[in-house]
């Protein structure tokens, strides 16, 4: 018999979705794929050029499980010239990929019953590891635009509340929160004591004027409650090498440090060592994926605008439009002699897949059930073709 706490949990509908369409492609089917955040660049030379190095220079053995020191001091210097944080390398835990990064961190603030604010929508393992550390994921509304409502997180905090996740740029909206909203959520939590947990994996990726800014930075409070969480895998094109990090206080950094011993230990050694290229060598390549994803974000949103009924804004990060589809919801197609509603955003998005070849990510699994997640780490033209699909498919729904 399995656990309560695994029958408890929904499996990643990100991970599982692109397990399917993997599948699909690799039986031969084409299939367009909008579903998964995954850039579609070259790992960048210098860090594939590292990897050999380190491999053949015998770097592949057991090292320090919060991560080789030359690493953990390449990434306090980052967070230094980047974020205008201090944290020395102890303060430093490196994972095996932001997503454990993610779950050290609510494993060693967590105890069971202990409630923590998430912005929906929201990335799909929040709740997910809030549930498997047997504590409470509290799911308040972003404001319209996706802004973080300081009065919906207001209103959630109870004499439970540990924490708040948050993600900036954001998965899956791609809303850039601004220096004012976080300065608000900053008192909001040093009035409550809560904990910030800031996943800033998208750091890089960010459009127009607009500019990141670390919620650790903006007041000494901040920074002694805050949980700074990133990983090389969207700014780097680095997937599947699975490298991320946390930077915090000493004391849960030393906590997380114990739990990722008894789980999994280092991450990959000789992937650490890549890792210090990536920081180090590939800010030219950074920028040119960043900027070749702002004309994608350009594109697709002139092509999202002009479907009707697909109400999506302007994100100004990541690489994901987030908009309402509930108009189509009553819609329907005929499946042989049959007349099937789309009925919701599973609907809509098992509708495209079958009738247009295009994945998207249903919007419950975000946390918000009237829209699909459209990512557009592709290139243009696989962008126009399966806009173009989507377009046909959607003007044979009556
Ligand atoms: N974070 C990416 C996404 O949201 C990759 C899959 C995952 O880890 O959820 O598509």
């Amino acid at each position: 018999m399995i656990s309560q706490r695994i029958k408890r949990m929904t499996p990643s509908a990100t991970s599982t979705l692109n397990g399917m369409v993997s599948e699909m492609k690799a039986r031969g089917e084409h299939v367009i794929s909008f579903n998964v955040g995954e850039p579609d660049f070259d790992t960048p030379a210098a860090v594939r050029e590292a990897l050999k190095e380190a491999t053949d220079t015998g770097k592949t053995r057991y090292v320090a499980v919060g991560g080789i020191t030359p690493l953990r001091e390449a990434i306090a210097a980052k967070l230094k010239k980047d974020n205008g944080l201090n944290y020395t390398a102890e303060q430093i835990c490196v994972s095996t990929g932001g997503k454990q990064a993610v779950f050290n961190a609510v494993m060693t603030i967590c105890d069971p019953g202990d409630e923590v604010i998430v912005v929906a929508p929201c990335w799909v393992s929040y709740v997910e590891m809030i549930k498997l550390a047997e504590a409470v994921p509290i799911v308040v509304e972003s404001a319209e635009d996706y802004h973080l409502s300081i009065n919906n997180i207001r209103a959630a905090i109870t004499n439970r509340t540990k924490a708040i996740i948050i993600n900036t740029p954001n998965n899956p909206t791609g809303a850039v929160y601004n220096e004012e909203e976080l300065k608000a959520l900053a008192e909001l939590a040093k009035e409550h004591e809560m904990y910030i947990l800031s996943d800033e994996i998208y750091e890089k990726l960010i459009y127009g004027d607009k500019k990141h800014v670390s919620i650790a930075s903006i007041s000494q409070d901040a920074y002694d409650r805050t949980i700074t969480l990133n990983g090389f895998a969207k700014a780097y094109c680095m997937t599947g090498w699975r490298l991320g990090y946390a930077a915090g206080p000493a004391d849960i950094i030393k906590g997380m440090i114990s739990f990722q011993g008894h789980s999994t230990s280092n991450s990959t050694t000789m992937v650490q060592w890549a890792g210090i290229a990536a920081l180090e060598k590939c800010d030219t390549e950074v920028e040119e994926m960043r900027q070749a994803f702002e004309k994608r974000r350009d594109y697709m949103k002139q092509r999202l605008d002009a479907v009707t009924g697909i109400k999506a804004g302007m994100p100004d990060g990541a690489f994901y439009f987030m908009p309402d589809v509930s108009c189509w919801f009553d819609k329907t197609y005929t499946d042989g002699d049959e007349n099937v509603k789309i009925g919701d955003a599973q609907g809509f998005s098992q509708y495209l897949l079958r009738e247009a070849g295009v994945a998207v990510v249903p919007g419950d699994a975000f946390e918000a059930p009237n829209t699909v997640r459209f990512a557009y780490p592709v290139s243009v033209e696989t962008i126009k073709e399966g806009m173009d699909k989507i377009e046909a498919a959607l003007a044979k729904l009556k």
